[in-house]
């Protein structure tokens, strides 16, 4: 599928993983001893190197530091029992990245640099790959723009890097959450789609008011009304209302379209669930809920996989679940997991082995 790729590879003297244990590592604050670099220049993708992970030497004036033209992915690597190492769905994320990339009128990347690079690079920090339950490596793969210019407009040059971090389980307590109508994540005609750094940034200002008032996250509404519901926090948002799991449809570009939330709508099949991709407003939410069949509230994501949601308030509306009960979503967790980690037949071709 891949073209043989032309890498430089200069690998470490000593690993740094003589000296530390991958038992339980936080998430995102440990990186393997090596990363792959690539640079855009004049029209062409060159220099593809896999060195040793240390910092950049950049000037001031970096473009991206100041315009933002910046995209990234973020994706699993699991070793199974007999030690085989496999990614979870990558040429999902190498066909969003580029999508991503056009919207911010970037390069795209080859799909050899991306996928065989990776496959590559985690081949050389195998031993990084932790074998434990609920552990995995933390792919994250990166793009922006590296002209030395300030002046408003597309860079000329751009530099490709992946970087990885062993990671332990990501444990995220029952949310509370905060249907969010003063901010926006996203408008139609805007960047909601693509996963770039801006989007993060444009975030934090309103999660952090729903933390101050005693909130974990936001759930995001569409920018004209406030109504629509889009994205839990940095996650799809899935609804189990009766014998249907509700998820917002993607149509008008204002939601990311998630890896976890497309393998967690095949997988709610399997388990024999109707999945409906809908337009869905704050108040068909809160019918279903004085209905009594608003069971289950829950986001999905590639760090955290599945996060419950144990509160959700609207204005003066609050539901309250107990999610002690919940069937659905720890189920679809399970079934996700066992897959990722091999314990479970990978029956959708969902692995990619490195
Ligand atoms: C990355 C991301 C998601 C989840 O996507 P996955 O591919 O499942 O990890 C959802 N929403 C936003 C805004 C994101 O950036």
């Amino acid at each position: 599928m891949t073209a043989a790729l032309d890498i430089n590879i200069t690998k470490v003297e000593t690993s740094k993983l003589l000296e530390m244990t991958l038992e339980n590592i936080p998430f995102g604050k440990y990186f393997t001893d090596h990363m792959l670099e690539a640079d855009y220049e004049n029209g062409e993708w060159k220099n593809v190197e896999i060195k040793p992970y240390q910092p950049l030497l950049m000037e001031p004036s970096v473009a991206a530091l100041h315009y933002g033209q910046a995209i990234f992915e973020g994706i699993k690597a699991y070793k199974d029992q007999d030690g085989n190492v496999a990614i979870f769905r990558p040429q999902d994320n190498f066909k969003r990245f580029n999508i991503s990339a056009e919207r911010m009128q970037m390069p795209t990347v080859p799909e050899e640099i991306f996928m065989e690079g990776m496959r590559m690079l985690i081949e050389i920090d195998k031993n990084w790959v932790p074998s434990m339950k609920d552990h995995s490596l933390y792919i994250r793969p990166f793009m922006f723009s590296s002209d030395p210019v300030i002046g408003v407009k597309p860079s000329e040059t751009y530099k490709f890097m992946i970087i990885l971090s062993p990671t332990g389980p990501y444990y995220t307590a029952p949310m509370k959450i905060y249907v969010e109508e003063k901010y926006t994540r996203a408008a139609p005609g805007g960047v909601g789609f693509s996963k770039n750094a801006g989007n993060y940034g444009a975030s934090m200002l309103a999660t952090a008011e729903a933390k101050k008032a005693g909130y974990d996250q936001v759930l995001w509404t569409d920018a004209f009304e406030h109504r629509y519901l889009q994205e839990v926090g940095t996650m799809n948002v899935f609804f189990i209302i009766g014998n249907t799991a509700v998820t917002p449809s993607l149509e008008e570009g204002t939601i990311l379209a998630g890896v976890t939330r497309d393998s967690a709508m095949e997988v709610l099949k399997d388990m024999g669930l109707e999945v409906v991709e809908k337009k869905i407003s704050i108040e068909d939410l809160m019918d279903a809920h004085r209905a009594g069949i608003l069971y289950e509230v829950f986001g999905t994501g590639t760090a955290a996989t599945i996060s419950l949601i144990k509160e959700l308030r609207y204005k003066d509306y609050v539901m309250h679940f107990d999610t002690d009960q919940w069937k659905i979503a720890p189920e679809l967790k399970t079934r996700l997991t066992d897959i990722r980690e091999g314990r479970a037949a990978d029956t959708h071709g969902w692995m990619f082995k490195v």
